[in-house]
């Protein structure tokens, strides 16, 4: 069976071994005679499946044990609403840094429950870049810092992480989530939808310190508080448990691949065979300054619009689907999340070359 190199910006790649063995696991798992879907959340096999997740990704994002791990739905448009809900703990105000579509949805989310400070913004210029600290307006009496850590529209990436003093520091990790190795004791709280760089829609991570919950707005509804998912191993209510055991294989397989420093040395890799042939033709061009350019989304335009079409329809034809790029950007992105191999991106690089040479 031919599988296409898919450039989906999410949902996304999974790694090819894993659906092969959720495939040869579908009917009866471990030799219960069941599918993980049909399984109770509270019965033996559900709940070491779950236990073994979250030891996995503990142990590959290396999470220091007074951060909870929540298996959560709503996605992170979601926890846009559920930060706030959570984390003002009687202040009244957050700082956002607006490098894109992402922080403008959850800026705009947040003005529903306080007084949002955008502290730094990258708007008026078309969001092609991360503005630096040294140009960010902190309030100092905000409840917390928000930034997206990664653009997934606009391909702006944070390659270094902001000191906030005592303000924690949330982070909507959505698309870059496990493409490297992260710090977590930075950051207060981060959060991620899984169907970019983790498994399938419908499970949402949250990464959270201890010390931040137990003060959410009384309106939280329960599902989203925190403290009560953390009190009951995300089990308030039904977690999404097929979601929960995919994103478990996958990190299993981000553990036999050798890790985050690994991935991290793979997809540095990756990006680079198309940044560097950035720099040597004129027909392509990335929109995003150099230093702030995503390891995993990738925009980029073609020298005429007039070609976008036949730029796509002969990609497809050739196996490499789903590139064209958000409306907002124009042209083409490209998203190379941790499943997506280095022969994908192979594959596409030489088309471009021979598609430039065709129309150059
Ligand atoms: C995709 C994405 C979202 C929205 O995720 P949903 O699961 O659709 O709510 C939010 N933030 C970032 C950075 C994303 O990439």
């Amino acid at each position: 069976m031919a599988r296409v190199f898919n450039f989906s910006a999410g949902p996304a790649v999974l790694p090819e071994p894993v659906l092969a063995q959720a495939a040869a696991e579908m009917l009866d798992w471990h030799g219960s005679s069941m599918s993980v879907m049909e399984m109770s959340h509270r019965g033996k096999e559900f709940i070491a499946i779950h236990a073994q997740a979250e030891a996995d990704l503990r142990e590959l994002m290396g999470i220091p044990a007074n951060y909870k791990v929540l298996f959560l739905q709503g996605g992170a448009s979601a926890q846009f609403a559920v930060v706030p809900m959570n984390l003002l703990r009687g202040r009244s105000g957050a700082d956002y840094i607006n490098t894109g579509q992402w922080s403008k949805k959850a800026i705009s989310e947040a003005k529903k429950f306080c007084k949002v400070n955008v502290a730094a913004s990258s708007e008026s210029e078309g969001y092609t870049r991360a503005p630096k600290q040294a140009e960010w307006k902190l309030d100092p009496d905000a409840a917390y810092v928000h930034i997206t850590s990664n653009e997934t529209i606009g391909g702006v990436e944070f390659h270094w992480v902001p000191d906030t003093g005592s303000v924690p520091l949330v982070a909507d990790m959505s698309s870059h989530i496990l493409s490297r190795p992260m710090d977590v004791s930075r950051y207060g709280l981060i959060y991620a939808g899984a169907q970019k760089n983790i498994g399938p829609a419908g499970l949402t991570i949250v990464i959270v310190r201890d010390d931040l919950m137990g003060q959410a707005l009384p309106v939280t509804p329960t599902v989203f508080d925190y403290k009560v998912q953390a009190d009951n191993d995300s089990m308030s209510n039904t977690p999404a448990t097929y979601g929960i055991y995919i994103a478990g294989l996958v990190f299993q397989w981000l553990k036999k691949q050798g890790g985050l420093a690994k991935m991290e040395q793979i997809n540095r890799a990756k990006a680079a065979l198309l940044y560097d042939y950035f720099e040597q033709t004129e027909f392509y061009r990335s929109p995003v300054a150099r230093d702030d350019r995503s390891l995993m989304n990738i925009p980029f335009t073609l020298r005429s619009e007039a070609l976008d079409d036949a730029f796509l329809k002969e990609s497809g034809a050739q196996g490499l689907k789903q590139l064209k790029g958000h409306r907002s950007v124009g042209g083409m992105r490209a998203s190379i999340y941790n499943a997506m191999p280095i022969e994908g991106v192979q594959a596409l690089v030489q088309f471009m070359r021979e598609f430039e040479r065709k129309n150059g």
